[in-house]
């Protein structure tokens, strides 16, 4: 079983064999300018992807439904989702962003005021900063406890859904809160609900997603095929992508700040933290050049590998030197925290004009 809120590290391997999880590499030929994430394999898995292939291919409507849960701060793996969701932008895609305030007030007893302040000051500003275009008539971004469609679709669907189930997909026992047990409907009917008649009726979907969200998607797609003679729907597709490593070797994590590197982190914080993080590299220079070092089990390059360098012939070279021994872990992380202060240095500046519009953006009063 998967749990959606626990912080336990993924073996994605048996996610694909046990849940039915088809590997992305399969149909990465089919897409037209796949971005990085798609190329370097960090979006490993996918369900029924080929429906967004045909109808980015005839250039057919389609959605795409990505929550953001406003508890913690955002880090550099958080900007995975961010940065499929300006890559479906760039596709046409419809986006639709719901804020999980209720899952918060759920499942972390957050009150929906703090979600909201949060919500606005974290994570609309970073996304806004990191390049979504809030302006385009293609974005709709909500509060769960706001959107009355949302709440009124949930109790309509939760009809087809009983306590054994939400038990035997969440591990819900007798302690969990009504509440919780819940919030998922809210979420299935977060991505069903574009594919209602008042908002264009049913068209391909997909969820963006880590490997933990999907017993979310998994109850999503039952339902929608339960309800499929009423609403007609398209059963929703998704991608699963990989979980960037901590700096200090386990999960990157918002509650453990020596793991993360902060999207709001100063530039010269965060270069310090990418010297300071775990490496492939052997006990001695000596050893390093007769043996090679280890990208496959390096920190710092899965930052290069995930965020930092776009070009894949210059990322091959660095994995080439480090393998052959050419390259030595002082001038890599140079070279790497050279990068990430670049990048914060960027994302910095655009914070700041970022935060105004945030608050507008969330009250509907952002001029397109
Ligand atoms: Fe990692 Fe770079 Fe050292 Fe290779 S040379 S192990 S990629 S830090």
């Amino acid at each position: 079983m998967i749990d959606p809120w626990s912080s336990a590290l993924i073996n994605y391997e048996k996610l694909i064999e046990q849940f039915g999880i088809k590997p992305f590499g399969d149909l990465i030929t089919d897409i037209e300018n796949p971005p990085m994430l798609m190329r370097r394999g960090i979006i490993f898995g996918h369900r029924d992807y080929g429906k967004i292939v045909k109808a980015m291919r005839e250039e057919k409507e389609f959605t795409v439904v990505s929550g953001m849960m406003p508890s913690g701060k955002m880090h550099i793996g958080h900007k995975m989702i961010v940065d499929q969701l300006i890559w479906y932008q760039k596709k046409s895609a419809d986006i639709y962003i719901p804020i999980a305030d209720m899952e918060s007030y759920s499942a972390r007893g957050v009150d929906f005021e703090t979600s909201r302040k949060f919500a606005i000051s974290e994570y609309i500003t970073n996304y806004i900063a990191l390049g979504l275009d809030f302006r385009r008539k293609n974005v709709k971004i909500y509060l769960q406890s706001e959107n009355k469609t949302v709440s009124d679709l949930a109790y309509l669907l939760s009809r087809k859904v009983n306590l054994s189930e939400m038990k035997a997909i969440y591990g819900f026992s007798g302690n969990t809160n009504l509440a919780h047990f819940f919030v998922p409907m809210i979420q299935v009917a977060d991505i069903l609900h574009p594919q209602l008649e008042e908002f264009g009726g049913p068209k391909p979907s997909i969820v963006p997603v880590g490997p933990d969200q999907d017993p979310h998607i998994r109850l999503t797609r039952d339902i929608a095929e339960r309800f499929k003679t009423s609403f007609k729907f398209i059963t929703p597709s998704s991608t699963y992508h990989r979980f960037i490593t901590g700096l200090t070797g386990g999960k990157m994590s918002s509650s453990k700040p020596k793991t993360a590197i902060f999207l709001s982190d100063s530039p010269e914080e965060a270069q310090k933290k990418v010297m300071s993080a775990k490496t492939g590299g052997r006990e001695s220079l000596d050893v390093q050049s007769r043996l090679g070092g280890v990208p496959d089990d390096c920190i710092v390059y899965e930052l290069l590998l995930y965020h930092l360098v776009e070009s894949d012939d210059e990322l091959a070279k660095i994995y080439h030197d480090c393998k052959s021994g050419t390259l030595m872990c002082g001038e890599c992380k140079n070279k790497a925290s050279r990068m990430m202060k670049k990048f914060l240095d960027h994302i910095s500046d655009k914070r700041e004009d970022a935060k105004e519009m945030a608050e507008e953006v969330l009250s509907g009063d952002l001029k397109c």
